[in-house]
């Protein structure tokens, strides 16, 4: 049996570099830098108003005294010519101040009478105005490489005026679902049969790294049936295949001797996890292979574990883990032998507002119930002599695994 830690190395070690690749601004969400992005803009392009208002000099504004309105700047056409001694002119959040002007006096505090302002503060110089560049300047390194653009980073890098941008190009992904008693949801069930579920939940965990994910859908315990259609997700030229089910030892379990029929350069390894001990892994050529359990949990907690981190680090992340945070458990988690075991679990708040996590009872690896019902993995690490109640673990938040 090897660690989770240990197959995490081995997986990563066979990772291909991240290639680039330019999509237009709005389809780039989650998408990942390879390297800095520098603004191609200054911004603000000038001083600007962060206020509605009178542009004025502060030193001349005294509280009741008038002032001589010489016009407006807006956002978008801004007031041409020299604001006067003595004058002030009208602007709007956004607009360029006026030449003459040095601060913005907010129109809270201002009453016009025809072409006369009057003000009931006096005013410091600077205030409520935007220096140019006082955002960011041409050049600057605006966003790091290596994470998920967020919302905010779009508009950003929007704002520094690009239209597309380069991130890392993401794989082709194959998911194939293996079994002679499975058949699509939605089937007319005989007696031996079940649903094959797995790819329903497999498909959208794995797809915001994928450039496509292609559903090659269930095929027998056959041999030839195995090795046809995997073939045809290798001449596809798919970067990830993953499999699902006909990973452990049984007699019809024959994924594993077809993948090195077809020439894949194959591990298959127990891992010392719980739930999801046999997983196979390997390349052929610039594919890379994951034989994942057929067990639902096991399917899913290995596709979290293994294969999540797989496709981060393949498509930029420099962070491939899971998201974690810990939060104290609310009742007793009993010892757990050599295997880290990830305990479904349930999200909740204490009396002060405060989250924490409470063991879902069930741990089998069938039990695709309990797996829906929880919103959290609890990570217990291998050989804990037993967690108490109160204490702080580290849990997976499966709401953030997108
Ligand atoms: P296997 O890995 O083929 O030994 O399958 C282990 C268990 O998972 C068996 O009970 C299978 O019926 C079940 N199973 C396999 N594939 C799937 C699937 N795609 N969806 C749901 N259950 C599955
Ligand atoms: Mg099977």
């Amino acid at each position: 049996m090897i660690s989770v830690d240990d197959a995490l190395d081995r997986i990563f070690t066979r990772i291909p570099t991240p290639l680039p690749e330019t999509v237009p601004l709005a389809r780039a969400h989650r998408r990942v830098l390879l390297k800095p992005l520098l603004a191609k803009r200054t911004q603000p392009p000038f001083d600007a108003s962060a206020m509605d208002g009178y542009a004025v000099r502060a030193e001349e504004i005294v509280p009741g005294k008038p002032v001589f309105l010489a016009g407006t700047s807006q956002a978008g056409q801004r007031f041409t010519g020299m604001m006067q001694p003595g004058e002030c002119v009208r602007i709007f959040t956004g607009a360029p101040m006026p030449i003459g002007a040095d601060a913005v006096a907010i129109q809270e505090n201002a009453s016009a009478n025809g072409n006369q302002v009057t003000f009931t503060q006096p005013v410091t110089v600077g205030e409520f105005v935007r220096k140019k560049g006082y955002d960011f300047t041409e050049g600057r390194e605006l966003l790091q490489p290596g994470v998920g653009l967020t919302p905010a980073m779009l508009s950003l890098a929007a704002a520094a005026n690009y239209p597309e941008i380069e991130v890392a190009r993401r794989p082709k992904i194959a998911l194939l679902s293996t079994g002679d008693e499975l058949l699509p949801p939605g089937s007319e069930l005989g007696a031996d049969q079940i649903v094959a579920s797995n790819a329903y939940g497999l498909i959208p965990l794995l797809s915001g790294y994928a450039d496509k994910v292609i559903d090659l859908g269930i095929v027998p315990d056959d041999r030839s049936k195995l090795e046809r259609a995997l073939l045809s997700a290798f001449d596809y030229g798919v970067e990830v295949l993953l499999t699902c089910g006909g990973a452990s030892v049984g007699e019809h379990d024959l994924v594993r001797s077809v993948l090195r029929d077809l020439g894949v350069d194959l591990d298959f390894w127990r891992i010392a996890m719980r739930p999801g001990k046999p997983l196979m892994f390997g390349t052929r050529g610039k594919t890379l292979v994951f034989g994942l359990p057929g067990n639902p949990i096991s399917a899913f907690v290995t596709a979290v574990v293994l294969v999540r981190p797989a496709l981060r680090q393949m498509t930029g992340h420099t962070d491939p883990f899971w998201p974690f945070m810990g939060v104290p458990l609310v009742t007793d988690l009993p010892a757990n032998g050599e295997r880290r075991h990830f305990v479904r679990g349930k999200l909740s708040r204490n009396e002060i507002g405060f989250l924490e996590v409470k063991p879902i009872g069930v741990t089998d690896s069938g039990h695709s119930s309990s797996l829906a019902e929880a919103d959290a993995l609890i990570i217990q690490p291998e050989d804990s002599p037993g967690i108490a109640a109160g204490e702080i673990v580290e849990i997976i938040p499966l709401s953030l695994l997108t």
